[in-house]
């Protein structure tokens, strides 16, 4: 066969060239960063993702909704038939807006609950403010992330470690826990990990300790919650173009390189994960149970 002939016809197919290999230019904002202000802009699916019905009449929360990841996982969840709610901090409304545009465009229902994950109450909050404004709970995603490069474990702060570790850790340990006595069997709970929880890299001792104890932390809660019908799974992302990156998540001088050292040589776009997520949101996936789904463009896993 003329594969030239193919080629023209389906570079779709084609994972290298399906998405740009992008060279962003070196930029910063201050946390938690805008998709709005990205550049280059980010694929999360809007004009993209296309669903079938997988998860008809869901209610999902999903934190970190606003940007990158959570927005294309908010999108896909919608265009699959959910009634979603994101929460984001208060100074990501504009992406949060346009996130529930997308949503509702959909017919869906979007819930905006802006409320900061490092504080207890608020995580009860917003679980609360889920229930009550979706008319129940049966889909979580727990993807908020605090992510800071730092050269040497001398420059990390007291104060950073913390942050990294409340919203990472602590804010999934509340929000679940929160979270569970409204889950009925057939519920899902999927957690954004990294390629970092097993792989990590020298500038990111204190992000990738995290993502280490998340990818545990699901694997035993799965165990807890399987005879109950609610399934645990995890998602580890490789590098994926997201604000996350441009709040000093990477070392700034190295951004234009981003992601290019993957097998598949170029960096992840949000919309690239969704498809993860939807999977073992859905009833299909349902004997997979505290597993980590890597989309990493090709690093090794475990
Ligand atoms: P992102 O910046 O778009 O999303 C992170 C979100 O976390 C923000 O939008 C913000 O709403 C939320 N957040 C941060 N601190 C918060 C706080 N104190 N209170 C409430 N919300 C808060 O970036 P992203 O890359 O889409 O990140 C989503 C998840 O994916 C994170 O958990 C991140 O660690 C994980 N991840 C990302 C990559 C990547 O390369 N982008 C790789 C592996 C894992
Ligand atoms: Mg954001």
């Amino acid at each position: 066969m003329a594969m030239t002939q193919r080629k023209d016809h389906l570079t779709f197919d084609n994972p290298v060239t399906r998405h740009p290999d992008i060279t962003p230019p070196k930029q910063d904002q201050d946390m938690p960063g805008l998709d709005a202000e990205l550049e280059p802009q980010t694929d999360r699916g809007e004009r993209t993702y296309r669903g079938t019905g997988r998860l008809e009449g869901r209610k999902a929360l999903i934190t970190g909704g606003d940007s990158g990841i959570g927005a294309a996982v908010a999108i896909a969840y919608a265009r699959e038939g959910a009634d979603v709610a994101i929460n984001y901090l208060p100074a990501e409304e504009e992406d949060a807006d346009r996130i529930a545009e997308l949503v509702e465009a959909e017919g869906r229902t979007c819930v905006q609950i802006p409320a900061d994950v490092t504080d207890r109450a608020s995580c009860e909050e917003i679980v609360r403010r889920a229930v009550a404004e979706l008319g129940g709970l049966d889909a979580l995603v727990v993807n908020a992330g605090k992510q800071v490069a730092t050269e040497s474990i001398e420059d990390i702060s007291d104060e950073q470690f913390d942050l990294t570790v409340k919203t990472n850790v602590y804010a999934m340990f509340w929000i679940i826990r929160a979270a569970v006595k409204h889950l009925e069997p057939g519920s899902t709970i999927v957690l954004s990990s990294s390629v970092q929880a097993y792989s990590p890299s020298e500038t990111l001792l204190d992000y990738a300790m995290t993502k280490a104890a998340m990818n545990t932390f699901g694997k035993g809660l799965a165990k807890q919650l399987a005879p109950k019908g609610v399934r645990v799974n995890i998602v580890a992302p490789g590098p994926i173009w997201t604000p996350l990156q441009v709040v000093d998540g990477q070392p700034t001088d190295q951004l234009p390189e981003f992601g290019k050292g993957q097998p598949i040589g170029r960096a992840g776009q949000p919309v690239e994960l969704a498809p993860a997520y939807v999977f073992l949101a859905s009833p299909e996936s349902s004997y997979v149970v505290g597993e980590t789904l890597n989309v990493n463009g090709g690093a090794d896993s475990p």
